[in-house]
């Protein structure tokens, strides 16, 4: 029997407002443990929540750049259940009307683009978190997370394959960067991702019973952990087995998925409207305005590089990955480099330096304009394509500019046909059973002639006019 894989995801993304969803406390990370609470987000009898407006703004920004609809209006409910991180007994959240419904993102995996459907994005509050780990045999709870708004993605089962998973969560990181509601730090928890996942014969219509897999914060574990429980449940149907319907852990130490708790239904959360709260009610003044601001999404604007600026598919690709990097590459063309080189320093070079002090590329200690500047530098001939390098990385490590640098240490090319010749003879002259080979025919000594001169100059030498001298002597 041929089976396939049926996954849909839910995404958690906190969202970064300034303060907490239903209260004036920051939601700084890092703080000291409970630092950052007040009787609203501690739970406190006889307090009540106040909407936070930002939140609200952010979730429907989402919405837009994941073409969903915006509901005109939507409600909170309280979602009960107990655990020590959520002081109030029940979570705030969104059950029966969501703000944003049915939307999609587009995935590419293996040169295959793929639509995945969303079926709704909510909003809701972040719980507290448990420690149970240095504390000898106590546990603590810090609530400084309690209170900080999320919202929830959640997809339709229309992804098929672990890497495909994968993309999907790597797509919404990027959008939501882009739009500048979620950092995308998956270490520190600010975008998690929960897996369901289930596996039936190719051709059969109906859903199997899936399974629930937490706990996987790196877009590798998605695809070990998808992979490991799909073989899992594979398995279970090939010795004759059934799927029970749980929530499974994923531990990264031994790479196996384990039961964790059987699932939960929905009415064993007893969800009912919270009467603290107002629905929340969006018109279409608000929505327009939030369309309006919103900025050039990631698949957009990697077609227009490929349009504009007639850059491969794979170089509009990684520079637009992040925004900033976007940003930066047109900037240095703004200011005259040519876009095909720009990009070739920026992935090349510039990358390989970033990734070496495990930076980003705002942290890059020149400016765009530097770039190009370098480039007119080796345009215009004062510097070979070679020396270049140097030069960029004198720029990268001083953030100097080039032309400075260039005179500073005596870089300029040397353009002057009777000063080149002069080493090229005495290169020659010192090299005489090379010569011979070379004459006899072995043409791959050209490049140790080269190799020579360019030793003598440093690296100065103007490489054509040494081709062009050493091709006349040699050949004649
Ligand atoms: P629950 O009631 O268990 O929360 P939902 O229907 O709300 O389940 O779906 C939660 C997530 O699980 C969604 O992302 C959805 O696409 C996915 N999902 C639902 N049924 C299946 C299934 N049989 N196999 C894989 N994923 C599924
Ligand atoms: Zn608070
Ligand atoms: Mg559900």
């Amino acid at each position: 029997m041929q089976y396939e894989a049926v996954i849909g995801l839910e995404i958690h993304a906190q969202l970064l407002t300034e303060s907490k969803i239903f209260c004036g406390c920051s939601t700084k990370f890092g703080s000291g443990p409970n630092t950052q609470t007040c009787p609203v987000c501690i739970g406190m009898p006889g307090v009540l929540p106040v909407m936070n407006r930002k939140a609200v703004e952010y979730v429907i920004r989402t919405g837009l750049a994941v073409n969903c609809g915006i509901s005109p209006l939507s409600r909170f409910a309280r979602k009960n259940y107990f655990y020590p991180d959520l002081p109030k007994g029940y979570q705030i959240s969104q059950y029966e009307l969501p703000l944003c419904e049915q939307g999609f993102v587009d995935i590419t995996v293996n040169g295959e683009t793929r639509r995945i459907g969303l079926t709704r994005i909510h909003l809701e509050e972040d719980a507290g978190k448990n420690i149970h780990e240095g504390t000898g045999n106590q546990s603590f709870v810090d609530l400084n997370r309690a209170g900080t708004p999320l919202m929830e993605i959640v997809s339709e089962p229309d992804i098929r394959s672990p890497q495909e998973a994968a993309e999907f969560v790597k797509k919404l990181r990027t959008i939501v960067r882009y739009i500048g509601v979620c950092d995308g730090n998956m270490e520190q928890g600010s975008l998690r991702c929960d897996a369901n996942v289930s596996v039936r014969p190719v051709g059969q219509k109906e859903l199997g019973t899936k399974t629930e897999i937490k706990n996987m914060n790196s877009f590798r574990f998605i695809e070990k952990a998808l992979d490991y429980e799909i073989r899992r449940q594979m398995k279970v149907f090939n010795e004759g087995g059934r799927i029970v319907q749980e929530t499974r852990l994923w531990d990264p130490n031994r790479g196996v998925t384990e039961s964790m708790r059987s699932k939960e239904e929905a009415h064993d959360y007893r969800y009912f409207p919270d009467p603290d709260l107002m629905p929340i009610e969006v018109d279409n003044a608000w929505i327009e305005q939030i369309k309006s601001q919103l900025v050039e999404l990631p698949d957009a604007r990697r077609q227009r590089f490929i349009s504009q600026y007639a850059l491969p598919d794979h170089d509009a690709e990684l520079l637009t990955a992040e925004r900033v990097t976007a940003d930066w590459f047109e900037q240095a063309v703004k200011s005259g480099g040519e876009p095909k080189a720009v990009s070739n320093w920026m992935m090349g070079e510039l990358m390989r330096l970033l990734n070496e002090e495990n930076k980003q590329i705002d942290e890059c200690g020149f400016r765009p304009e530097q770039l190009a500047g370098l480039l007119k530098l080796v345009d215009n001939g004062t510097i070979s394509g070679k020396i270049a390098k140097t030069v960029f990385e004198e720029m990268y490590k001083t953030g100097k500019d080039a032309e400075a640098i260039v005179k500073e240490k005596g870089l300029v090319q040397m353009s002057d046909e009777t000063g080149i010749e002069a080493i090229v003879d005495e290169v020659l002259k010192n090299s005489p059973q090379e010569v011979e080979r070379f004459r006899a025919g072995d043409a791959k000594l050209m490049g140790f002639f080269v190799g020579q001169i360019m030793k003598l100059t440093k690296g100065k030498a103007n490489p054509k006019i040494v081709n062009e001298l050493l091709r006349k002597k040699l050949l004649g």
